[in-house]
C-alpha cells in the first residue's frame, strides 16, 4: 500500500477517492515552516449528501455483519495502522507542528489502540435481559444507530478522529467522518488503510472541508442520526442549537480550563515532572492540559522557582528533531490568538515569569508559529486569563491557603473537563477528587488513560461520555422487546 501524500487530498465516499464537487480546494500549510504544502477539498452539502447516499447503500449488510467479522476487519486497520508507524507520524507531525517523538509514541499508537479496544470490546457488548417472574420477559437489544456523523479538531488528529469512528463502526454505523481542516492528512491516509484492511465501500466515508460549510452539513443532515463532535465549545454551542431541534443524538466533547491542585505534601519530585509535561504536552495543545496551577501557600516560591526553571529548559523548534520538546503551535491563526492572550494577560495585570515570545528557529523553520512556554503569576480567578481557554503553552500559578479555597478556585470556571490532584494524603484526595467539578480526575497522575473509564467533561466541557461501553451505547439505539409468557 502507498501511503504517500499527494498534493491535492481527495474526499473518500463509497471507497473511491474522489475530489470534491465544488473543484475548490484550500492551502494546507506545514506549521513548522509556514509553507504551503498540499491542497485541501472544500467540500458542501453536495459532497455529503453522496457520501450519505453511499453509506445509505452500504447500511444494510455492514449492520448485521456479525460482531467476528467486524472484529477481524477493525483489527486489520490496527495492524496497518501499525505497520505504517514511520509515515503516519511523520505525516501527522507535519501537518500538526508537534514534535515527530510525540506522534511515534502516542498518537499514532493510540489511533491503533482505538480499533483494537473497539474490535475485541464489540465481541463483548451484550444486550440486556429482565424477566417479569411468570408475567414476561424483557429483553432490550441494542442497534446501530444508523449513519452517524464523527467530526473532530486538530490537536490530536488520528488520535481523536479514530477514538470516535472505531466504536461507531463496530456498533454496526456507517459513517460521514469530518477531520479538522487544519490537519487533513492523517485522516486521509486512513482511508486508504481501511480499504486496504477490507471495510467494505460507503461503510467510512471521510469529507473534507471546513466547519461552518462542510462540519455544518452533516450536522443538518435529516438522515444522519447521531452526531459526535469534539472540539471547541464555541462550535459545540452552534452544534448542539442546530442538531437539538431535529432531536438527533449528541456526544459533545469540549474545551477545558484545567486545574492542578498541589499540595504541600504530595511527592514533589513527581508532581514536578508531571506538572510539567500536563501543562506542555503538544504545546499545551491537549483539552487535558492543566493551564491553571494552584499551589499551596506554604510551598508556592518554592514551586514557582523550581518550575519556572525546568520550563525554561524545553527546547523549542524543528518537530522533526528528537531533542526537541516543543514543536509549533498549530497555524498561524492560533498562533495569534495565543500571542494575543498573553497580551491580555500582561493588560489584566499578570506578572510573566518566563516565556511571553515568539521563538524564530534558525533555518527551515524560520517562518513557523513557535511559542516560548509561558508561565504567568498574580492574576485572580475571575480575569480573563483565568476564565477563557486559551489551548497553547501558557499556564498561570494560584497560591492557596486552605483546602476549601483550593477547591473554590479550581471550580471557579464555566468548564468542568479534569483535574489533576497533587497530595499524599488519601482521605483529602477522596474528599477533593468527590467535590471536583469535573469529568475526569487524576489524582498524582496525568493522563493515565485506560480506554474502558467514562471520559467526558461537565459544565461547558461538554454532554455524554466516551469510551467504552459508554461508546458503544451511544452509538446503538435501544429497543425493549417484551413477550409476554
Ligand atoms: P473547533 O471547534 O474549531 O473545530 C473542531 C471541528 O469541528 C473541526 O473539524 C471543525 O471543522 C468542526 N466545526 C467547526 N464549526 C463547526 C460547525 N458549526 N458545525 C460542524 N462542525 C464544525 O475546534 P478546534 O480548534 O479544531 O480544536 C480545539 C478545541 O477542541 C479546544 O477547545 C479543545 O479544548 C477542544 N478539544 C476537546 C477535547 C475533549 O475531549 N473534550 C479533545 C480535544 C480538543
Amino acid at each position: 500500500m502507498n501511503l504517500a501524500v499527494p498534493y491535492h487530498l481527495e474526499n473518500f465516499i463509497g471507497g473511491h477517492f474522489i475530489a470534491p464537487l465544488s473543484g475548490q480546494f484550500t492551502d494546507n500549510i506545514n506549521p513548522a515552516t509556514g509553507q504551503v504544502y498540499g491542497q485541501i477539498p472544500e467540500s458542501n452539502d453536495k459532497d455529503i449528501q453522496a457520501a450519505v447516499k453511499a453509506a445509505k447503500k452500504a447500511f444494510p449488510e455492514w449492520s448485521t455483519t456479525p460482531a467476528e467479522k467486524k472484529f477481524e476487519i477493525l483489527n486489520r486497520i490496527a495492524d496497518l495502522i501499525d505497520q505504517h508507524l514511520d509515515e503516519l507520524a511523520l505525516a501527522e507531525t507535519i501537518d500538526n507542528g508537534k514534535p515527530l517523538w510525540l506522534s511515534k509514541r502516542m498518537d499514532i499508537p493510540r489511533a491503533s489502540s482505538n480499533f483494537r479496544f473497539f474490535a475485541t470490546a464489540i465481541m463483548h457488548f451484550s444486550n440486556e435481559s429482565h424477566a417479569m417472574e411468570d408475567k414476561a420477559v424483557n429483553y432490550t437489544l441494542r442497534q446501530p444507530v444508523g449513519i452517524v456523523g464523527c467530526i473532530s479538531p486538530w490537536n490530536l488528529p488520528l488520535y481523536l478522529f479514530t477514538w470516535k469512528i472505531a466504536p461507531a463502526l463496530a456498533a454496526g454505523n456507517c459513517v460521514i467522518a469530518k477531520p479538522s481542516e487544519v490537519t487533513p492528512v492523517t485522516a486521509f491516509l486512513l482511508g486508504k488503510i481501511c480499504k486496504e484492511a477490507g471495510l467494505p465501500d460507503g461503510v467510512l466515508n471521510i469529507v473534507h472541508g471546513t466547519g461552518p460549510v462542510c462540519g455544518e452539513a452533516i450536522v443538518k443532515h435529516p438522515e444522519i442520526k447521531a452526531i459526535s463532535f469534539t472540539g471547541s465549545t464555541r462550535a459545540g454551542e452552534r452544534i448542539a442549537s442546530v442538531a437539538a431541534p431535529m432531536f438527533k443524538k449528541l456526544s459533545l466533547e469540549l474545551g477545558g480550563k484545567n486545574p492542578a491542585l498541589i499540595f504541600a505534601d504530595c511527592d514533589w519530585e513527581k508532581m514536578m515532572k508531571e506538572t510539567v509535561r500536563s501543562s506542555f504536552s503538544n504545546q499545551g495543545q491537549i483539552c487535558l492540559c492543566s493551564s491553571r496551577i494552584l499551589v499551596e501557600k506554604s510551598v508556592y516560591e518554592k514551586f514557582k522557582h523550581e518550575f519556572v526553571e525546568k520550563v525554561k529548559q524545553l527546547t523549542v523548534g524543528d518537530p522533526l528533531e528528537e531533542k526537541t520538546k516543543q514543536g509549533a503551535v498549530v497555524s498561524q491563526l492560533h498562533f495569534n490568538k495565543v500571542m494575543g492572550c498573553i497580551e491580555k494577560a500582561k493588560e489584566e495585570g499578570g506578572q510573566v515569569l518566563c516565556g511571553g515570545h515568539a521563538v524564530h528557529p534558525e533555518g527551515a523553520c524560520s517562518g513557523g508559529y513557535f511559542i516560548q512556554p509561558t508561565v504567568i503569576e498574580n492574576l485572580g480567578p475571575a480575569c480573563i486569563t483565568n476564565q477563557e481557554e486559551i489551548f497553547g503553552p501558557v499556564v498561570t500559578l494560584q497560591p492557596f491557603e486552605s483546602e476549601a479555597e483550593a477547591l473554590q478556585l479550581a471550580n471557579a470556571t464555566h468548564y468542568g473537563l479534569a483535574a489533576t490532584l497533587w497530595t499524599q494524603d488519601i482521605s483529602r484526595a477522596h474528599r477533593i477528587s468527590a467535590q471536583l467539578q469535573s469529568g475526569i480526575v487524576w489524582v498524582n497522575c496525568w493522563l493515565v488513560r485506560d480506554l474502558r473509564t467514562p471520559f467526558g467533561g461537565v459544565k461547558n466541557s461538554g454532554v455524554g461520555r466516551e469510551g467504552g461501553w459508554e461508546a458503544l451505547r451511544f452509538f446503538t439505539e435501544q429497543k425493549n422487546v417484551c413477550i409476554q409468557l
